[in-house]
């Protein structure tokens, strides 16, 4: 049988961890690290040159041309946008620089100046134009970031690298972005933690057992801030211009197309455990699990042969409820 290789690295600001089988697992590692550098240079808020910086410099001025990828992950994600109201959109960017997020400078912004910046947020205001991949903001101020989609977007390119370079099996880990080339070699599925969302990495509430899908949890107990004993996190409601406040800790979805299942853990976050639950029974191929502040899992039907429940807190419940 064909061992594996574990290789670790860190990229789109992230621990990237790749398990692969294969005779030339370090060859393929390194393709792989290069062009997860290729698509960060494409679609990086950070760096002014990408595809992004260049369509954010030009807000509310001029098209601009794109990369046939980048292109294509904005369309997608106005895409997911529509599909839930606008509760996932790539042009809530000024609203997270607004509050600071990921800077030294984050703290709680006025009423009034969320009431601002909010008008700014507005995923109808890409203007696509598909015969020659470029896109323009409608506003000047408008900016958009794919840091809820681009790791999805990432992992998929990468299982891709493995399938032409004959991998037998494997995974790709893109900062809790998991994606899984076919099952374990030896024929059974592959086993994804879910993190209790309460305790320190690598402390689990249950696995969930997959092959040839994705595992993507969005949460807000990993990127936040605190003042006045109330936390900040990174996923913002575009209805409020505030840090989405549904009763939601963790959201997971289970599917085939990372990209997808990234954008709709994101949104499901926001959206809350009704109206994600409906969002998700309405799509092929994405299966969800929910984690409460009250420490209670949700787990939609099609997930439910997934998930097994194993909380060695013993502080949480598994509510086996039927959503349709
Ligand atoms: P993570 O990046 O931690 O895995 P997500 O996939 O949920 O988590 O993406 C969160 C990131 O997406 C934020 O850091 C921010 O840049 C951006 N973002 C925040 N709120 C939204 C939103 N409502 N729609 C789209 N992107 C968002
Ligand atoms: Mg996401």
């Amino acid at each position: 049988m064909v061992e594996f290789e574990d290789f670790e690295s860190y990229c789109m600001g992230t621990n990237i961890i790749q398990r692969i089988y294969s005779t030339n697992a370090k060859e393929i590692a390194i393709l792989v690290e290069n062009e997860l550098k290729r698509l960060e240079s494409l679609m990086s808020f950070y760096i002014n040159s990408s595809d992004v910086g260049r369509l954010n410099l030009e807000a509310g001025q001029a098209q601009v041309l794109l990369s046939k990828e980048t292109f294509e992950v904005i369309k997608k994600s106005k895409g997911y946008s529509e599909l839930c109201n606008g509760a996932f959109d790539i042009t809530i960017a000024p609203l997270v620089k607004l509050w600071g997020i990921f800077s030294k400078s984050q703290r709680v912004p006025s009423k009034n100046e969320i009431e601002n910046i909010l008008s700014l947020t507005n995923y109808k205001d890409i203007i696509l134009n598909i015969e020659e991949n470029s896109a323009k903001l409608s506003k000047v101020g408008q900016k958009i970031d794919l840091g809820a989609i681009a790791k999805g977007y990432a992992a998929d390119r990468i299982i891709d690298i493995y399938k032409k370079n004959d991998v037998q099996a494997g995974f790709i880990n893109i900062g809790g972005n998991v994606l899984t080339l076919g099952n374990k070699p030896d024929g059974s599925p592959w086993l994804i933690g879910i993190q209790n969302p309460f305790k320190i990495r690598g402390e689990f509430i249950g696995v969930v057992k997959i092959s040839d899908e994705t595992v993507v949890t969005s949460g807000d107990y990993v990127r936040y801030f605190e003042e006045d004993k109330i936390r900040y996190h990174h996923i913002l409601d575009p209805r409020t211009g505030y840090p989405a406040n549904s009763g939601i800790i963790s959201a997971t979805i289970i599917g085939k197309s990372s990209m997808e299942s990234d954008a709709l853990s994101t949104a499901i976050f926001i959206l809350g455990l009704k109206k994600g639950m409906q969002l998700v029974n309405k799509i092929n191929d994405a299966e969800a699990i929910f984690i409460t502040f009250e420490k209670k899992i949700f787990v939609s039907d099609g997930a439910k042969e997934k998930f097994t429940f194993l909380d060695k807190s013993n502080e949480f419940e598994y509510i086996d409820e039927t959503f349709l």
